[in-house]
């Protein structure tokens, strides 16, 4: 019996499936055509192959595509938020391609299906809501080739973990779960330092299921967001001190910031699914950028799936903040009382204070995590 280890409780994978695109390079390799991917593409392929996007099994062609873009589901039915699609200059002329990373290294091999001409600013419009180009997603759509490459992948060379104690395929983050005998796991999306607001909702969060799994994206982001590897020794900091070990996981999510907001929200909650959460934190603006989404969009887009569509339970939260009176965490769904009671600090006042080494109040960063960052910003 290994009932104690079986992954059976926990939320299938997208599709039924988790998908594995891992395998072997062929005897050919050196003598198939090449083609080199973006940064983008690259952390794509890698969750392509670990089964963190089940269940594509490679690049999108054209009629999952169109359909993801103009109705958010694959053909076959399974919701599906964001294009995952490789842009090339000419199709190629064999059937098999090898694909590369930005060194010129031979990472995978690609399955050639189809190469289709796109429409960039449909693609902007739907997906990002805006064909502003001061967006940084939109700014790399636009500038990327002119033809998708659609086909089945096998990955032979997986890239280096960003942060190898934290580098997690499903399979692995499943296996855990299951031997923790957790069912129930809330999967938590962050790009920042955690300060008190985020520890709370996570929190909040952790009371109804058995595990939290915090998943900070790792992938690229923008350039003035804090650097990873000061963000990992700031989570660090603050599960050691704050949260029972035995009840949180701490993983890298390897996907690169797409900024597209309200669609991104889906995505991210299908991606955590596949790791093996059953719930999923959303809270206002999620993986917004400057004001191109309104404040509840990204908890709104979910509305149009049908009930249990996605299977995954998306919870939903307002901004929280420190309440004088109260004597705790609140947000203006659990606090009566007004600003001038809360502790508020905008994000360029705590960079501010952080970077003339003051330590923020107490009630808005935990001072061993603020430690961190003023450590980081001194140096
Ligand atoms: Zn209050």
């Amino acid at each position: 019996m290994t009932s104690a280890t079986t992954t059976e409780r926990l939320i299938a994978p997208h599709g039924g499936t988790l998908v594995d695109r891992t395998g072997e390079a062929p005897a050919d390799l050196d003598s198939l055509e090449v083609v080199a991917l973006t940064s983008r593409e690259l952390s794509d392929l890698d969750m392509i192959a670990s089964g963190a996007l089940s269940p594509l099994e490679g690049f999108m062609g054209r009629e999952d595509y169109e359909r993801v873009v103009d109705e958010m589901h694959l053909m076959n039915g399974l919701p599906w938020a964001l294009p995952v699609c490789l842009a090339v200059d000419s199709a190629p002329v064999g059937d098999r391609v090898a694909l590369t990373d930005e060194a010129g290294t031979r990472v995978a091999v690609l399955e050639v299906e189809e190469t289709y001409e796109y429409d960039m600013e449909r693609e902007a419009t739907n997906c990002f809501r805006t064909t502003d180009e001061a967006h940084p997603g939109v700014a790399r759509l636009f500038a990327q080739k002119p033809l998708y490459l659609a086909g089945r992948v096998t990955v032979f060379r997986r890239p280096e973990p960003t942060i190898p104690g934290l580098a997690m395929d499903p399979a692995e983050t499943r296996r855990i779960f299951a031997e923790r005998g957790w069912k129930r796991v809330v999967g938590f999306q962050t790009r920042n330092p955690i300060h008190r607001a985020h520890e709370y909702l996570t929190k909040v969060a952790l009371e109804t299921v058995d595990g939290l799994l915090v998943h900070p994206l790792v992938g690229d982001t923008k350039s003035d967001d804090v650097p990873v590897d000061v963000r990992v020794d700031c989570y660090r900091t603050l599960l050691d001190d704050y949260y029972p070990a035995d009840r949180v996981l701490l993983s890298a999510f390897p996907a690169a910031m797409r900024y597209a907001g309200p669609r991104e929200a889906v995505w991210h909650a299908i991606c955590r699914k596949n790791f093996g959460c059953s719930h999923f934190i959303v809270g206002r603006d999620h993986a917004g950028v400057g004001d191109y989404y309104g404040t509840y969009d990204a908890q709104l887009i979910f509305d149009e799936f049908a009930p249990h569509e996605l299977d995954i339970e998306p919870m939903f939260f307002e901004h929280t903040f420190w309440c004088n009176v109260c004597g705790s965490m609140a947000s203006t769904k659990s606090c009566p009382h007004g600003p001038e009671d809360r502790v508020f600090l905008s994000g360029t006042k705590v960079r501010e204070m952080l970077e003339a080494g003051e330590v923020p109040p107490v009630e808005f960063t935990r001072p061993e995590v603020a430690k961190v960052l003023i450590d980081a910003y001194s140096s």
